[in-house]
């Protein structure tokens, strides 16, 4: 007998998610009879079924099968559960291959199949009693997924839906989706042509363009300044490195599937690096380290490289080549606390002045597995917890999620679109000094191992420049905007007058361009408007004969009979105060 759980509201939708795959794939089952099934799973939102059918799927299906599916949930169809031998589910799913494969693996001699209507699933559940418990629904799009994520294997057609208790939610889930896809980066960055990602170079590798490079520049000059002002020394170290440090570093052990093959350099094994710390490890023992010297903090932007599999390729979230705004602190584990909550200050300091309201603090503590003694363990997640006190900010415990080799402090945050992105994380590492032997000279004369913090304030660039331009929808502050003010002449007698204006602000460092094709006004604010640019001088006869001029926002907002000089001080001003809303620079 089944004993049925209560469940919590969450696992009520999960289970209404699953079952509206299983309808989906009856409904799929009536127009392709020869369909062959894979697995449809709930996942966040929603739902999948991934299919082998005879034909590609198109969009136009899509309300085809929705169709199907509301009559099957019109019909209120039970779904029945029985337990069968393997032996009986392999004649059961006799012409489903994959099915086939599933139930080979299984562990049970007993395996468990659902009905619904016509349709029959080999599932562990739940499912809902019936299918009219199933509310408010849509199918979003189609995708090609490898059956069981090998791209070795067949390659099957993914429908993904969305399923809410209500038509309200739903709808409310929609308009987040559309204004998503509105600010999807990838879009985005193409629109305002910041970077490209080209098959002919190579997935998952980033190509930075002229206007995305000026965003990273900016970025990077700002961390690199922060960080020196908070005691960071910077560094830069190599993209490749001897295979062997790996193997001391347990990466070639843990870490494996990430690495990419190997290169012979004279005989001798090289790989690219996947992470930046072994470097900053050997510049820290080119000496012996005394007690007085420490901390020693060493910044780098550095880029590594990790092997994706192709189909979790995601624009600039999910990259083969990447630039970590990487740091490692060596310390004394008297000084652990203190060096925490810099770091701390530091990861909020950033993310609030790129903007970013809402976050959450997350305190992982130690995982089942882990490098180092019980009593270090304690002793550094207390230290954590008391500089997360420090802060006087809540913060979560997150038990057990600890990487193996010491406690984190992970912060989140949160975008306009309220998705959650990685942001900072603080690492102690009690692993990696022992192996590298990395100590330094106590005041007692003796050598005592060094404590080490592994720590990203933003992740990547790569991936910071997705969250930021989803947060912004491309619309940049203006310290971190490409362009920052585009002249527009109304006609080409002004032409001469808006050059003027362009080098002008060039010269205080502004970054201004005019508009100078013989173009009618209109389209060329319109033109400046889709490309997001803070603020725009339209120059005409009027700013010509009083030299003045006329300031546009990009939210329309007007502003007439502004002298150049007034002007170029508030944006600098701006620029230099990394003002978030450009509204606010002028009034
Ligand atoms: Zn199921
Ligand atoms: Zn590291």
């Amino acid at each position: 007998m089944v004993i049925k759980k209560k469940q919590t509201e969450e696992e009520k939708l999960e289970t209404m998610r699953h079952s509206a795959s299983h309808v989906m794939a009856e409904a799929v089952q009536s127009i392709f009879p020869d369909a062959k099934f894979g697995i449809g799973p709930a996942i966040e939102d929603g739902f999948y079924y991934d299919f082998d059918l005879p034909r590609p799927l198109n969009p136009d299906d899509l309300p085809l099968i929705e169709n199907k599916m509301k009559e099957i949930i019109a019909s209120n169809l039970p779904f029945t559960r029985k337990d069968v031998t393997k032996e009986k589910a392999r004649k059961l799913f006799a012409n489903q291959p994959y099915k086939l494969e599933l139930i080979d693996e299984l562990p049970d001699e007993k395996v468990s199949i659902y009905q619904q209507g016509s349709f029959l699933d080999l599932c562990r559940g739940p499912h809902v009693n019936s299918t009219g418990e199933i509310k408010a629904f849509k199918l979003l799009n189609i995708a090609g997924a490898y059956w069981r994520g090998d791209e070795h294997r067949p390659m099957l057609q993914r429908i993904y839906g969305v399923a809410f208790e209500t038509q309200e939610a739903l709808d409310k889930h929609l308009k987040r989706l559309e204004e998503a896809a509105r600010r999807d980066h990838r879009k985005l960055g193409k629109e305002l042509d910041l970077f490209s990602i080209q098959d002919e170079f190579g997935p998952g590798l980033v190509l930075w363009h002229p206007k995305g490079a000026i965003i990273r520049r900016a970025i990077e000059d700002f961390w690199k300044d922060e960080h020196v002002k908070r005691g960071y020394e910077l560094v830069y170290t190599p993209h490749i490195a001897r295979m062997d440090l790996w193997r001391i570093s347990g990466h070639l052990e843990f870490y494996q599937e990430y690495l990419y093959s190997p290169m012979d350099i004279e005989e001798q094994k090289y790989i690219l690096k996947p992470m930046n710390c072994l470097g900053h490890i050997l510049i820290y023992k080119t000496r012996i380290r005394s007690y007085r010297e420490l901390p020693i903090r060493y910044a780098e932007l550095g880029t590594v490289y990790r092997y994706e599999r192709s189909g979790v390729l995601h624009g600039l979230s999910r990259v083969r080549g990447f630039t970590q705004d990487d740091a490692h602190i060596f310390c004394r584990f008297d000084q652990l606390e203190t060096e925490i909550v810099g770091v701390l200050n530091l990861a909020l300091f950033m993310i609030d002045t790129f903007g970013f309201g809402n976050y959450q603090m997350l305190l992982s503590t130690r995982p089942e597995k882990y490098a180092g003694t019980i009593e270090i363990w304690d002793e550094a997640t207390g230290i954590l917890r008391q500089a997360l006190e420090h802060t006087g900010l809540p913060y979560d415990i997150d038990p057990g999620q600890g990487v193996f080799y010491g406690p984190k402090i992970d912060i989140k945050f949160e975008s306009a679109l309220g998705k959650a992105w990685q942001g900072p994380t603080i690492q102690v590492d009690f692993n990696l000094p022992p192996r590298f032997d990395v100590t330094y000279m106590g005041e007692d004369g003796q050598e005592h191992p060094v404590v080490m913090v592994h720590r990203t304030v933003l992740g990547s660039m790569e991936r910071f420049l997705a969250t930021l331009l989803e947060h912004y929808g491309g619309a940049f502050p203006v310290w971190l905007a490409p362009v920052q003010v585009k002249v527009i002449p109304v006609a080409d007698r002004h032409l001469e007058y808006a050059h003027k204006i362009e080098v002008e602000l060039k010269k205080g460092g502004i970054r201004a361009e005019v508009d100078d094709r013989s173009e009618r006004i209109n389209l060329k604010i319109r033109q400046a408007q889709l490309e997001k640019i803070p603020y725009m001088l339209v120059v005409g006869d009027k700013e010509v004969e009083t030299g003045t001029i006329s300031i546009r926002l990009r939210s329309g907002k007007q502003i007439a009979d502004r002298s150049l000089a007034g002007f170029k001080e508030t944006i600098k001003t701006a620029i230099s105060n990394k003002v978030k809303d450009i509204e606010d620079t002028l009034s």
